[in-house]
């Protein structure tokens, strides 16, 4: 944008739904499991025949105060539902079940890394819904067929305020909720299966013009990548418009993955009324605050502080801090190890380094590392004690703890003969024989070229087999060197 309409900014604000992992749909019993045969999760309640009535799922509940507890959002403790009417095959009902005038979290926050730093985007609200069925137009060349499976499972819908400029900032967010979600245990974040999508809401205007541009809202985006090539094709086509002097038209457009392009459904002239009312067959609910600080004391520590406790307390570079807080089971991995050493810088670059790179090669996940804590407490340990040299330890012994063989890194160590264990008279008459053989060497380190220690090192390295531990080396070789 910037780059390509230095005049122009684009303006974003996206409605975030995501479908809740609950065992049950959200007024009543039917299971929620993704991908069972048409029709098979439908009870008269969900089919809405008459005569039934909903029930409302607690679970549910708590999973939305959750998702606004981290958020930083505030929590309505007075809450009803309201029926949205609406006319569409996939709605048995006739209406969704949804929050109107109050949802149960307002304002709050989630906060993005870009590469132009940190910004905090503020919600506008989250509030609680049921999901509608599913309209099938591939099944028969004569017939739309109906799966009414996803009726009524329990979703919640984040919205943002208009306050994202960039495609780089739509994505960060939305890989931002899909990561918290996931952390906190409420959604598999999966959006393949469709149990996160995006509607984007999009404008441009003058650089300067303190009034928002019409907005499109491009709906139902599965993907982050699609989030992205949406606002990209948008972004252009808006300023083209507005280049050629046109005027914007307020429409809802849908998103084509085969050619990344965007066509419109309809325009706001057919404005969408809901005729919204309380729900009569559900009471209203309210909470008090006990309610809600047991739900807070129930989250696990979340990325945020983390990053901030092992970039400023552990001292790990911003990187890996990041890495680190960003994937639960790592996290939770880190935390485990950590919690019986003090080598946390140790420990992230063993994790960060080899240990990625064996995962990266052998396409497994960090949940499949078997490696207790323990082993890793001790291997570390001999390494920063110096009875072990990391090459070694990572090139001998590794592979045999990641491949769940060896558990006990210690006695790897000894039976493969890699301590690091020559005591300081060894390792002296090994330098001695290193000095004596190479003679000019010795007067050229002497006359000034220091490089020449490596050199030495190396030799000793060698003769010793690697049981001479570096830094002994180095101090001994170099009072050797410096007397004349
Ligand atoms: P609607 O009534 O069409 O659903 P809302 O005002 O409720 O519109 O906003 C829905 C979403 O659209 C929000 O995420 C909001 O931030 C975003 N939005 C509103 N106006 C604009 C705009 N001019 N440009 C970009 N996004 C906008
Ligand atoms: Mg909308």
């Amino acid at each position: 944008m910037e780059e390509s309409f230095p005049g122009y900014e684009l303006v974003i604000g996206l409605e975030v739904h995501a479908q809740w992992q609950t065992e049950s749909k959200l007024f009543c019993g039917d299971a929620t499991a993704f991908g069972q045969p048409p029709n098979t999760e439908v009870s008269p309640i969900t089919l809405g025949h008459p005569g039934t009535l909903p029930k409302m799922n607690s679970r549910a509940i708590e999973h939305a105060i959750r998702m606004g507890l981290v958020c930083h959002s505030e929590i309505s403790m007075f809450n009803y539902f309201a029926r949205k009417n609406y006319f569409y095959p996939d709605l048995p009902k006739g209406y969704q079940i949804s929050q109107h005038t109050t949802p149960i979290c307002k304002n709050g926050f989630v906060s993005i890394r870009t590469g132009s730093g940190e910004k905090k985007i503020a919600l506008t609200r989250i509030h609680m819904e049921e999901d509608a069925g599913k309209s099938l137009h591939d099944q028969s060349d004569d017939y739309t067929c109906l799966d009414y499976n996803r009726a009524g499972v329990p979703l919640i819908e984040i919205v943002t305020e208009p306050e994202m400029n960039s495609a780089d900032e739509a994505s960060a967010f939305l890989t931002e909720v899909r990561k918290l979600v996931r952390w906190i245990g409420v959604c598999d974040g999966n959006m393949e299966e469709g149990s996160l999508r995006c509607d984007a809401n999009i404008s441009v205007r003058k650089k300067g013009d303190p009034k928002l541009g019409t907005k499109v809202e491009v709906k139902n985006l599965n993907s982050i990548r699609n989030v992205r090539k949406a606002i990209e094709f948008e972004s252009l086509r808006l300023v083209q418009i507005l280049e050629s002097e046109g005027k914007v038209l307020q429409e809802t457009r849908s998103f084509n993955a085969d050619n990344d392009t965007t066509f419109s459904i309809r325009t706001k002239e057919d404005a969408d009324d809901y005729r919204y009312f309380p729900e009569p067959d559900l009471s209203p609910f309210s909470f008090n605050e006990a309610f809600i600080d047991s739900l807070r004391a129930s989250l696990p520590a979340l990325p945020e502080s983390l990053f901030e406790k092992y970039s400023t307390e552990y001292g790990l570079s911003a990187y890996d801090a990041g890495v680190l807080s960003d994937d639960k089971t790592l996290a939770d991995y880190y935390e485990k190890i950590c919690a019986g050493t003090q080598h946390y810088k140790a420990i992230a670059n063993w994790l960060l380094g080899p240990v990625k790179s064996w995962l990266n090669d052998s396409g497994k996940e960090w949940s499949e590392i078997t490696v207790t804590a323990d082993s890793w407490r001790a291997l570390v340990e001999m390494v920063e004690s110096g009875k072990l040299s990391f090459s070694l330890a990572a090139q001998k012994i590794l592979p045999h703890l990641l491949s769940g063989e060896k558990s006990d890194p210690l006695s790897v160590a000894k039976e493969l003969n890699l301590l690091q264990d020559a005591d300081a008279s060894e390792i002296q008459n090994w330098v001695n024989q290193v000095l004596i053989s190479m003679p000019e060497k010795v007067t050229e380190f002497r006359k000034g070229k220091k490089g020449l220690l490596g050199l030495f090192m190396g030799e000793v390295k060698k003769i010793s087999r690697g049981k001479a531990d570096p830094k002994k080396t180095n101090e001994i070789l170099l009072e050797k060197l410096n007397q004349s």
